[in-house]
This record gives structure tokens, sequence and C-alpha cells, in this order.
């Protein structure tokens, strides 16, 4: 029979990996809850439309990314991101009433169909935050800080950067636009196919594709920021005075836009050179008429989503792990034995301790090279001749040293040891 094998660009994680996976998950989230957001759980699968509107028709996510099928007469997606869905959520529920600053987040696997790379994935997995009901620029500076502050806080802010940029809004896009259509059109011939198209159905893209090429094009390309109307400019600078108040180091870059069509004005990226072609680990931006183009009310909001698969990459190249073993194995060899330890695993566990034993009951010697094998930092020996005095030996078994404990102090002496 032909082995079974998983999809290519899915991937399976186990073992010392998911470590780093629940530190980021467990720091983040625990984070941005003392930010003031509540999570946010949304369904894996949308209409298709959600996207389509949400997203953007000529986004490379809609265009070509997204896992889509048809179920019974409708077409559906697999959540390609987190935002567009959120945003649906925000109007079916009603949740503008009753009015003032909303501040969810949400975490989960989305799918897009790339070519899969260092960083890469087809499913992959993404912690993100939203703001709605406001457009104050200090906000905007509050969730800039806040993603780099993530970074500050898993210890990996000697290997990012905070790009930054105002991408206009519909009063001075569109002037930019032109020009930006005017001077490529100057080079089309050189540029790739995928920007031929871009240059007449969303100009702004080809200065995010990842084409050499079109890379040193753009690098003349005239810049957003000298086209940004008043509005967009005051806020901007604002945007700006903030964060040096806030501390929060940051790089304008004017080349910056996103690949997403619903942002307006503040649009970051956290980069690292160190995962090669993949160089974002989390990314946003201001989308104030998201909500509207979705049928809602004119919502202003912000909000950026974090790659958690980059995350731990970074984790696992910098920050190493040991991987915590088991506290304490204890050992029963018969049904008397099996009383006393089934009352210490449940007490010990109870206490938050990691404790295992054995299902066999088998010698003590194959029991110590089970102990060994769970990494166990102690183990209790409930053998007979322990009994038979009301005691358990103790063994440490990092220094080999053992002690007899009474059985009522079993506890108590593990207690002490570990904490
Ligand atoms: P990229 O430029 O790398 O394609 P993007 O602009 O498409 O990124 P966003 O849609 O802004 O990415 O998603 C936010 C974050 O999610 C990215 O910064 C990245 O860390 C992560 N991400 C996006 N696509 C993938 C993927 N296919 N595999 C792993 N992580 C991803
Ligand atoms: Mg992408």
């Amino acid at each position: 029979m032909a082995l079974l094998q998983k999809v290519k660009g899915f991937r399976d994680i186990f073992g010392e990996d998911i470590n780093y996976w629940h530190m980021a998950e467990e720091k983040i989230q625990s984070f941005f809850r003392s930010y003031g957001f509540k999570e946010f759980r949304l369904p894996v699968l949308e209409k298709t439309s959600v996207y389509k509107r949400g997203i953007g028709e000529t986004t490379d996510i809609v265009e070509k990314e997204m896992f889509t099928f048809t179920d019974s007469d409708e077409m559906v997606s697999l959540r390609p991101e987190g935002t567009a869905s959120l945003m649906r959520a925000y109007i079916e529920n009603n949740l503008h009433n009753p009015p003032g600053i909303k501040k969810y987040y949400y975490l989960g696997n989305m799918f897009r169909r790339e070519r899969p790379q260092k960083g890469r994935f087809r499913q992959f997995s993404q912690i993100g935050v939203e703001v709605l009901e406001s457009d104050a620029p200090l906000l905007d500076a509050e969730i800039i800080g806040l993603l780099y502050n993530v970074a500050f806080e898993l210890g990996l802010s000697d290997y990012v950067n905070m790009e930054i940029n105002s991408i206009g809004c519909p009063t001075c896009r569109p002037k930019y636009k032109d020009d930006l259509v005017k001077y490529f059109s100057s080079h089309k011939d050189d540029l790739c196919d995928d920007c031929k198209r871009r240059l007449e159905t969303n100009p702004l893209r080809i200065l995010d594709c990842k084409v050499e090429k079109c890379k040193s094009i753009a690098k003349d390309a005239p810049v957003i920021l000298s086209y940004l109307c008043d509005d967009c400019n005051t806020h901007f600078e604002s945007v700006k005075e903030y964060l040096s108040m806030m501390n929060i180091p940051f790089n304008i870059n004017p080349k910056m836009v996103r690949g997403l069509d619903y942002y307006v004005k503040t649009a970051f990226e956290l980069v690292t050179d160190r995962l090669g072609a993949a160089s974002a680990v989390g990314a946003g931006g201001r989308y104030d008429g998201l909500v509207k183009s979705l049928g809602g009310k004119d919502t202003p909001g912000i909000g950026f989503a974090i790659g958690l698969d980059r995350i731990v990459e970074l984790l696992k190249d910098i920050n190493p792990m040991e991987d915590k073993g088991t506290d304490v194995f204890i050992m029963a060899f018969d049904n008397e034995s099996l009383a006393h330890c089934l009352k210490f695993v449940k007490e010990l566990r109870a206490q938050g301790f990691i404790v295992e034993y054995d299902y066999s009951l088998a010698s003590m010697k194959s029991q110590f090279k089970k102990a060994d094998k769970t990494n166990a930092s102690y183990a209790v020996v409930l053998g007979s001749n322990e009994l038979s005095e009301n005691k358990a030996a103790v063994k440490d078994l990092v220094t080999g040293e053992q002690e007899l404990v009474q059985l009522s102090e079993v506890i108590n002496y593990i207690k002490n040891k570990l904490i």
C-alpha cells in the first residue's frame, strides 16, 4: 500500500517545537489581554464573498491563493486571514451597539495556496488584534508599539525592525496611483508578467513584488509620502511623534505598501533579515473604510497580524529552550503500593506538577529506565520494605541522592524540592 503523506505546504508540528508554540501563544495572548483585548473566535470557513469584498478582488490572496470550493451551490473559502472575517462578524452581530472602542484579538490557522519555502506554508498560524471605532493617531502608535513590544517580550527585539509608512486615503491616493502608472508604464517591458497585469488592475502592488527586476525598477518610483493630503499628513506626523514619546524605534519605509486593498493612512511591518525572503514577522495598518465597504456603518479600524510560524522559527534560532521533563515519577509494584501511588499522583498533579507512573507495574530496574526516558527530576519508590515502615524512598535523579521520607510528608518534601 502506498504510504500516506501530508498535503504539500501543510506540516505536522510536534516534539520540541511544541514548547516554542506554547511559549509564544501564551505570552502573546496574556500580553494582549493586559492591553484590554478580548478574544474573538472566528470560523475557519467563510463565504468567498467575505474575502473578495474584504481583501479586494485584485490582491494576490484573492486572485490566486485561496482554497475555495463549492458547498451546496455556494462558494466558500478557507480563511486566508482574520480581518475580513472579523469585520463580517462585527457587522453581523451588531457589535457597534453600544458604541465605543472595541478591542479584539484572534488566534488560529490561516490557509493560502502559496509556493512553500522557509517561513512560508499553506497552513500557517496568525495571532492578531483589531481595534474598531477610533481614528485617533495615538491608537495607531499604541498598536504599532504593541507589535514592537511583543517582539521585545519574546527576546526578539535585536533581530527585528519596525517599518512604517502612510499609504494615503481615497482623497490623495488616486493622484499618486496615476503617477505610479505613468512611471511603471515607461518600464513596462522589463516588468514581470504579474506586474504587467498589476499595472492595469492594482499598480501599488508592483511596489510589493518580490521579483528582482521589478524591485530594482521600483527603487526610483515616486513615493506616496510626497502626495499625502493634509489630513493624512497631520495624522502621520502625530503617529511618529507618539511613537517617539513611547520610545518605540521605527524606520520610515516610503515604498512599503501592504498586500491587502483595505488599508488607509498608517501601514507597518515588523521585519527581520533572519528568515530569507519571508522577512515580515507581523504586519498591519489602518482600514477606516473596510466595515462600510462590507455593508456596515462607517467605522474606523486598525489592526495587525503576527505570523507565529515565523516567530517560532526565530525563537528556535535565537533563544533555545530546554525541553521540560516530568517532575516526579512514582513507582508502584503491586496493588498495595499502587493505592498510595495513585493518591500521590492525584495530589501532585492537582498542584500543577508533571507526574507519571508505570502502567505495567514493572520491576524497579525497568521503572528507573522509564523514569530516565521521561527526563524525570525525582523518583518516589514505594517498595515493600519502605512501606512496612510507612515510608517512601525519594530519589533525586540528577544527583542520585536518596532519602527515606514518611508517607505523610512525601507531598511536602517534593513541593519544597521543586518550588
Ligand atoms: P508576505 O509579504 O511574507 O507574503 P503578507 O503581506 O502576505 O506577507 P500578511 O497578510 O500581512 O502577510 O500576514 C501577516 C503575517 O502573517 C506576515 O507578516 C507573516 O508573518 C505571516 N504570513 C503570511 N503568509 C504566510 C505564510 N504563507 N506562511 C507563514 N506565515 C505567513
Ligand atoms: Mg503574502
